[in-house]
């Protein structure tokens, strides 16, 4: 079921590809496995997910902890508390969710104590809404200046969450929006700040993510179901 379910989201992924001519193997999925049991995500990986995205530290570090047998990658896409960051640091592969420069210093100290230089992505909060976490579209490059000077963190890109619609195509100009902010992050050429990433789509609205661009897409429903 499983693993079905992961191959029909490969599929859709190829044939949203193949509709803007982009290459699939420039597309990455996370499996967001948030709320599901070890055992589950085992079977994820098993049938082949490679990254894995958890929202919670805890509970990321009982999994990773649980799987470390398995030689996948685990992405932190929740909000990121400044106390946890030195668990987030020994655990994730890649932060999507930086947006503070409060919290980008704290990843830097604790990176720096594990002789690691971590990767992050930069949210952006680019619908404006008061509920979403993510920094403002305007703040972003001032955010970007002062995370370039820190040593042990390396910022890959931006990600973001445009508002819940049920309707797919409506979140699109929120894409292409965060796909802008990126070029235009690009073309500053901070040192330092790579704008090679861009996380952006869920189970309902990857494939026109990936239509603007999205080089990581974020996907739980799809896989694993309805969460509890
Ligand atoms: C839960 C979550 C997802 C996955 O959402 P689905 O609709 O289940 O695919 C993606 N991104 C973030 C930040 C999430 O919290």
């Amino acid at each position: 079921m499983l693993k079905q379910r992961l191959q029909a989201v490969r599929k859709r992924i190829a044939r949203a590809c193949e509709k803007c001519g982009r290459d699939p193997a420039t597309v990455r999925l996370v499996a967001v496995s948030k709320t599901m049991p070890a055992a589950r995500v085992e079977a994820a990986i098993t049938a082949g997910a490679a990254i894995l995205g958890e929202n919670y530290i805890q509970e990321a570090r009982e999994k990773a902890s649980a799987l470390s047998r398995h030689a996948v990658s685990w992405h932190f896409i929740g909000h990121l508390q400044t106390n946890k960051a030195k668990y987030a640091v020994r655990i994730f592969d890649l932060i999507h969710t930086v947006d503070r420069l409060k919290l980008a210093r704290e990843l830097d100290k604790q990176a720096a104590r594990i002789g690691k230089i971590q990767p992050v992505l930069v949210q952006v909060n680019i619908s404006g809404e008061q509920s979403k976490s993510g920094i403002a579209p305007q703040e972003t490059e001032k955010l970007l200046r002062a995370v370039s000077a820190l040593e042990h963190i390396q910022v890959r890109g931006l990600m973001t969450m445009p508002p819940f619609f049920d309707q797919p195509e409506k979140a699109r100009p929120f894409f292409k929006s965060l796909y802008r902010l990126s070029r235009r992050m690009a073309e500053t050429g901070i040192a330092g700040v790579g704008m090679d990433e861009l996380s952006m789509g869920m189970s309902g609205d990857f494939e026109v993510a990936i239509e603007e661009g999205a080089t990581l897409v974020r996907v739980g429903t799809a896989i694993f179901g309805e969460r509890q």
